[in-house]
């Protein structure tokens, strides 16, 4: 079979892929070979900024089915009972740049779009349900001190504890995240949590706030820091490797999505303020209810095209869905779309893996960058207009159904409420002492002292030993022991 003849990028068969055009075979190269110019231009462009941060990861598509009836809780048509839904996953770590290696003890991001019928859903969470802030004001700071030195280049365990001794909110997540947890065995082997408290309407308008909870159904299981360390060096894409592996050989990995749903009025008196992203809301007081299961069964046929170039953003909510009065998650709602302007582009929602699947976009939003849809030339660039349907569409409170709240109080700059039981070392201090068990706290106690031992300014090791006797008074002495 004769192989298709290779061509420019505006379709014109070119003369060859492996001699440049030369004054006389060892001349110099001239500038009209226009095909040599457009290949290695495009070679220059391949790479789009890469996330900052969340670079390293991976993903699939599934789908989701509802198998149980939340309707009491919600209308949104993805959650009514038998619906399915088209889904896509983005898995990754937070800290590492592209080519870092899976098994860095890191928080690790659990990115999930469902393509429904009335828009894309995403819930961009975690494998924690809490996190390390509560204010979206300190992420850029939390970040830098994740990432590297600005001299060296290096990443500083120093620079690391030193933002989170002095940030005591930190500490329930930099728990979670040094227990068995911030290393998984695999993406398939850890839960993911929306994180934040969100909020759900139901048919009758009433709102209820919602934690998100994906159990997964090969269930979590971690590695050791000697593992993590050895596969660092001998397969830097572990997890990757893994999950399209599994995928390819049928082996789908599922997860259960139960949610936590709160009353609205209920949020207010609630022994923690569900808007503070550090901590959790006790399953005791409001138990998970399950609805229904995530299956990933398709690779990704390109990866840069469907999953280098995936956007996901909090601020994709359906009619039945919202959002909720978190700080960390209102900032959210900007940076993510604005972090994908900046990478791909102001039209980066018009990419095939960007584009709503079940429903259409239509608005008024027109022209920009690589924008390659366009509208019937009918159809006006403004509304209100006076040339009916074939004018363009008209916004439908009846369809666009948003969750709200009330809200009073003068405009300020201050820390979240704090409700009865509410401290930074209160969960964290339960999570080490009543939900570790005792060979998982002797794991946690050699981490943190080799975590300990990293640091070399004094002062901040200090803090450090005080950090962890805030979470446990044993603990705190046994690391200034060890250390
Ligand atoms: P529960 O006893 O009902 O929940 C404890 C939960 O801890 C488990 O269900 C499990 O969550 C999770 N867990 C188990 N082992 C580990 C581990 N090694 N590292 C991290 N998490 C683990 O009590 P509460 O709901 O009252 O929560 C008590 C504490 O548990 C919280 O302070 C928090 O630190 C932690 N936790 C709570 C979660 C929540 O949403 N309520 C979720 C995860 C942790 P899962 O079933 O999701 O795996």
């Amino acid at each position: 079979m004769t192989k298709p003849a290779t061509t420019t990028q505006a379709g014109a068969p070119i003369a060859s892929d492996t001699h440049s055009l030369t004054v006389g075979a060892d001349g110099p190269t001239v500038l009209h070979d226009h095909y040599l110019v457009e290949k290695i231009a495009a070679f220059n462009r391949e790479r789009v900024p890469e996330r900052n941060p969340h670079a390293k990861g991976g993903g699939a598509f599934g789908e989701f089915v509802v198998t149980e009836d939340v309707s009491a809780y919600t209308r949104a048509a993805v959650f009514q009972p038998g619906a399915t839904s088209e889904t896509l996953i983005r898995f990754s770590s937070v800290a590492g740049e592209q080519g870092s290696p899976d098994t860095w003890r890191d928080v690790r991001g659990f990115s999930l779009r469902m393509y429904s019928e009335e828009g894309n859903l995403d819930i961009v969470g975690n494998n924690t349900p809490t996190f390390f802030l509560r204010d979206a004001i300190k992420f850029p700071d939390f970040i830098h001190s994740q990432k590297r030195l600005a001299d060296s280049g290096l990443r500083d365990p120093d620079m690391q504890w030193d933002f989170w001794t002095l940030s005591p909110e930190s500490a329930h997540q930099v728990t979670y995240l040094m227990g068995d947890r911030g290393l998984p065995l695999s993406w398939r082997h850890m839960n993911g949590y929306g994180s934040h408290t969100y909020s759900w309407i139901n048919a009758a308008g009433e709102v209820f706030w919602v934690k998100y909870h994906f159990i997964s159904q090969q269930g979590v299981e971690a590695m050791s820091n000697e593992e993590a360390e050895q596969l660092a060096g001998s397969d830097a894409d572990h997890y990757r490797r893994d999950l399209f592996r599994s995928i390819a050989d049928g082996e789908f990995p599922k997860w259960d999505l139960y949610v936590q749903i709160m009353p609205y009025d209920e949020a207010k008196d609630y022994r923690f303020n569900p808007f503070d992203l550090t901590k959790t809301i006790s399953k005791k007081d409001y138990p998970r209810i399950k609805v229904g299961t995530l299956t990933l069964n398709r690779n990704p046929e390109n990866f840069f095209a469907q999953i280098e170039q995936a956007a996901f953003s909090p601020s994709n909510q359906v009619p039945g869905t919202g959002i909720s009065p978190d700080k960390m998650l209102m900032g959210r709602i900007f940076a993510y779309p604005d972090a994908q302007r900046h990478r791909i582009g102001p039209n980066y929602n018009q990419l095939p893996v960007n584009q709503p699947h079940a429903s259409e976009a239509r608005n008024y939003q027109h022209e920009g960058s690589m924008r390659y849809q366009f509208n019937d030339a009918a159809h006006r660039t403004y509304q209100p207009n006076s040339y009916g349907a074939a004018g363009g569409p008209e916004a439908d409170p009846s369809k666009g159904i948003e969750v709200n709240w009330e809200a009073d109080g003068e405009i300020q700059r201050s820390a979240a409420t704090l409700h009865a039981e509410d401290d930074d070392f209160g969960q964290p201090g339960t999570l080490y002492r009543d939900v570790f068990d005792g060979e998982q706290r002797a794991r946690f106690l050699e981490t943190l002292t080799g975590q300990g031992r990293s640091i070399t300014v004094d002062a901040i090791r200090e803090r450090f030993f005080q950090y962890w006797t805030n979470v446990d008074a044993e603990l705190g002495a046994a690391l200034r022991d060890r250390v």
